[in-house]
C-alpha cells in the first residue's frame, strides 16, 4: 500500500517570551492510502500541534525546527507559503471541532461550498450550483436544497459538521485532517458524523489522519494509532494490538483510564497519576518516567529509543529493548 504521508522526526517550536519552547520533539508517523490513523493523547500533547505542522498552518511564533514531512513523494519542509496553499486546497483537506468558526457566519451554506468548489474546479454557475448539492446529499444533510439558502446559525452542530466535511471533500483531497471533529457534538451525532466520515473513505479512498483524545473514536475510527506523550510519539501500532497488547506503560496506563461499560463504572476508573511535564522543564530520561510504574534507574537518565515491540508495534520504552531481558537475567545470575 502506498504511503500518503510520513513525518520522520518532525520537531516544532514556540517563540514565547522565555524564549524558544520546543512543543513538538519527535513525531514519526505514517498513513497509507485509505487508512485513517488516529494520533491521540492527553490534551496538551502537541497533538493539534502536530497536525498543524504537517498543514503548516502554525501562526507565526510557531515553526517547524527538525525533521522531514513527507506527503505523496514531495517533502512539505521545502516548499514555499505559495506551493503549500496550492496542497492544502487540492491534496490535503481539514475540518476542526468547531464548525462554527471555520464557517463564516454571513454568507450562505450554498455560497461557502460554491466558493470552495471554485478553488479547484472551473465550471458554469449552474453547474457550480449542482456540484454543491451534491456534495451536501453525499454527506446526508437534511433537506439539502433549501440548506443552501441558510446561514450557518441555521443549522444545528452537527448540521454544520456535515457541511464542513462538504466542503473539505469537495476538492477530493488524498489526506483529510480532522482535529477532534466530533468533541463539540452530542453522542448520538457523534456517531453519525462517525458513520459518515467512515462510508466516504470507503466511497472516496481518502487517507484520514484524526486527531483525537477519545478512546472510544479510536477504537470506532481508527486502523492504526500513534499515541502521543509530551511532543513525542511513544507507541504507534495497529487498533487491536493497541487495545489488546499495548506496548508502552503509557498507553496501557490511558486504557486503564477509561471507564468500562459493564460492572462498577466509578470503581474502574482509574485516572493517570500526575499531569504531563511543563515543556519548559522536562523530566531527564524518559519523559514518562515520574508517572510511570516500571520506572527504573536506567529510565531517569537515559531517554528511550523507539524499539520495534512486535511485527508492527514501535514503543519508546526501555521494557522494550531487546537486550533489557538479557541484563535482568544477568543481574539476577549476579545476585
Ligand atoms: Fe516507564 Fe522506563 Fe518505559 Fe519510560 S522507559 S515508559 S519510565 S519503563
Ligand atoms: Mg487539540
Amino acid at each position: 500500500v502506498e504511503q500518503v504521508l510520513e513525518t520522520d522526526h518532525m520537531k516544532t517550536s514556540f517563540h514565547t517570551e522565555e524564549g524558544s519552547v520546543e512543543v513538538i520533539n519527535d513525531i514519526s508517523l505514517s498513513v497509507s492510502e485509505g487508512e485513517t490513523l488516529a494520533i491521540v493523547g492527553e490534551s496538551g500533547s502537541g497533538k493539534s500541534v502536530s497536525a498543524l505542522s504537517i498543514l503548516r498552518l502554525l501562526d507565526n511564533k510557531g515553526k517547524v525546527t527538525g525533521g522531514n514531512i513527507w506527503f505523496n513523494g514531495q517533502n512539505l519542509t521545502d516548499i514555499n507559503k505559495e506551493e503549500m496553499r496550492n496542497i492544502r486546497g487540492r491534496d490535503i483537506s481539514m475540518i476542526f471541532q468547531d464548525p462554527m468558526t471555520s464557517l463564516d457566519p454571513v454568507y450562505t451554506i450554498g455560497d461557502q461550498i460554491i466558493e470552495a468548489i471554485q478553488i479547484h474546479e472551473n465550471l458554469g454557475k449552474e453547474e457550480y450550483y449542482k456540484r454543491a448539492l451534491e456534495l451536501l446529499r453525499l454527506v446526508g444533510l437534511p433537506d439539502a436544497k433549501n440548506r443552501m439558502n441558510s446561514f450557518p446559525h441555521q443549522l444545528s452542530g452537527g448540521q454544520r459538521q456535515r457541511v464542513m466535511i462538504a466542503i473539505a471533500l469537495s476538492c477530493r483531497p488524498k489526506l483529510l485532517i480532522a482535529d477532534e471533529p466530533t468533541t463539540a457534538l452530542d453522542v448520538t451525532v457523534q456517531a453519525q458524523i462517525m458513520k459518515l466520515l467512515k462510508q466516504l473513505q470507503m466511497e472516496l479512498g481518502t487517507s484520514i489522519l484524526l486527531v483525537t483524545h477519545d478512546l472510544g473514536v479510536v477504537a470506532e475510527m481508527a486502523d492504526r494509532v500513534a499515541v502521543i506523550y509530551a511532543g513525542q510519539v511513544v507507541e504507534q501500532t495497529d487498533v487491536k494490538t493497541l487495545f489488546f497488547s499495548p506496548s508502552h506503560p503509557y498507553t496501557e496506563a490511558l486504557l486503564k483510564s477509561i471507564p468500562r461499560l459493564e460492572g462498577d463504572l466509578k470503581q474502574k476508573l482509574e485516572p493517570i497519576k500526575g499531569s504531563i511535564p511543563n515543556l519548559t522543564d522536562l523530566p531527564s530520561g524518559c519523559r514518562f518516567h515520574p508517572r510511570c510504574p516500571y520506572v527504573s534507574e536506567k529510565c531517569e537518565q537515559e531517554e528511550p529509543p523507539t524499539f520495534l515491540a512486535g511485527s508492527n508495534q514501535r514503543s519508546k520504552c526501555w521494557l522494550n529493548d531487546p537486550s533489557f531481558s538479557d541484563q535482568v537475567a544477568a543481574s539476577e545470575l549476579n545476585q
